[in-house]
């Protein structure tokens, strides 16, 4: 891996600057309506101003040709467009655009950009939260442990950010980035409405991610939102899945089947299992037949992700990433009950495009 090093082009930005005033990008058309009112501007400027925004993807006020000169002074002293600093881009050979983001109150998040070659548009890897409570053992977000909840601006503004710094428009958004979504669940949910409704994407090209919270998953169930839920299963049998990923002594196994099983039915959306192979700890042949059955009545698919190599805060690598074989011998055995199973596609390894990776090195000095 290496090698592909050469390959990478890392871009450190201006030193971002903690924000002070507000930030348009983010913002539906009623929060744009109150804080042109706010200014004591006709309602019509609310209008242009989210047009600019989110259709051409103005970068400040200047670019708001059609606003007079005194206008975008009024408006410069009172917000600004996009509230995140980008503290550092790196852009792997692949192609994927890995980003850290400064939030207003100096925290970092990271978001990723991916091109898939069996999809047409791009796809976006957002974060929801500063860092994550639920501590699973396999993941640097989980050893950053908890900071803060993103509110929605803070996440729609990822994707618009990612959209003005590429000129490239995102057709895809995964909940994939730091954080437990459904931890956060008001913000996720005030966020992929306006995804929907203000930016322009897809319901059905939204996917979020949860380790399993229940309370979350019901909620989500009672928005009815048709968005593919996503469930980090990664060990079918109890005494691993506690191991691996703690919060299963809270919410156990069969309630959060239960409540993917009420989503599918509920929503009329197939949902997605993904599993994380490690070797000699999730990849064993009983654990393949295991899941098979598990799911055998759940309208899913299944997506195996190969453990993306992460050393804990000791500098101890826990896991190993199991064998092409074994990977192999794995699927064969998952698919048995009928549901398509696929094994993820790399993005960015090159760049520590894996969950909280970027950040941990970022935050040790490393980049
Ligand atoms: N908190 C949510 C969403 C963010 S993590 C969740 O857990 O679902 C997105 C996905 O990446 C999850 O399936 C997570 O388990 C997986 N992941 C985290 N660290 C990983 C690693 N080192 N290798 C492979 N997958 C990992
Ligand atoms: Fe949190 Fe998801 Fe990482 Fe688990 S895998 S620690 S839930 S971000």
């Amino acid at each position: 891996m290496n090698d592909e090093n050469e390959n990478i082009t890392p871009v450190t930005l201006d030193k971002p600057k903690v924000a002070t005033l507000p930030a348009l990008s983010g913002m539906s058309m009623e929060e744009i309506e109150a804080f042109v009112k706010e200014l004591g501007l006709p309602k019509f400027r609310a209008k242009q101003i989210h047009s600019w925004i989110y259709t051409k993807w103005a970068k400040d006020f200047d670019d708001m040709t059609d606003l007079s000169q005194d206008l975008r002074e009024k408006l410069k002293s009172s917000a600004t467009v996009g509230m995140l600093g980008l503290a550092h881009l790196q852009v792997s050979r692949d192609d994927t655009r890995k980003y850290l983001f400064q939030l207003p109150d100096g925290k970092i998040v990271e978001s990723v950009l991916m091109a898939f070659q069996d999809r047409p548009s791009l796809t976006a890897c957002v974060s929801s939260q500063v860092g994550c409570a639920v501590g699973c053992t396999f993941c640097a977000t989980g050893y950053l442990g908890f900071k803060r909840n993103l509110t929605s601006n803070e996440i729609v503004d990822q994707i618009m950010t990612i959209q003005r710094e590429s000129g490239r428009r995102v057709g895809n958004v995964v909940y994939m980035g730091q954080g437990e979504p459904l931890l956060n669940t008001d913000e996720v949910v005030a966020s992929v409405k306006k995804l929907i409704n203000t930016v322009g994407i897809g319901a059905r090209h939204i996917t979020v991610s949860t380790s399993g919270i229940v309370p979350g998953i019901k909620q989500l169930t009672r928005e009815n939102l048709p968005i593919t839920l996503a469930l980090s299963l990664h060990a079918p049998d109890t005494e691993t899945r506690e191991e691996i990923v703690p919060i299963t002594k809270r919410y156990p196994i069969h309630e959060v089947m239960e409540a993917m099983a009420d989503y599918a039915e509920t929503t009329g959306r197939r949902v997605t299992i993904e599993y994380v192979l490690l070797k000699d700890v999730t990849d064993h042949p009983e654990q393949a037949a295991q899941l098979a059955e598990l799911v055998r009545d759940l309208h899913c698919n299944i997506n195996l992700i190969p453990f993306n190599p992460t050393m804990n805060p000791n500098g101890v690598m826990l896991y190993d990433r199991p064998t092409r074989e074994s990977q192999e011998r794995f699927k064969q055995i998952a698919s048995r009950t009928g549901k398509t199973v696929t094994v993820r596609l790399e993005r960015g390894t090159d760049i520590d495009a894996a969950c909280g990776q970027l950040h941990n090195k970022y935050a040790a000095g490393k980049t």
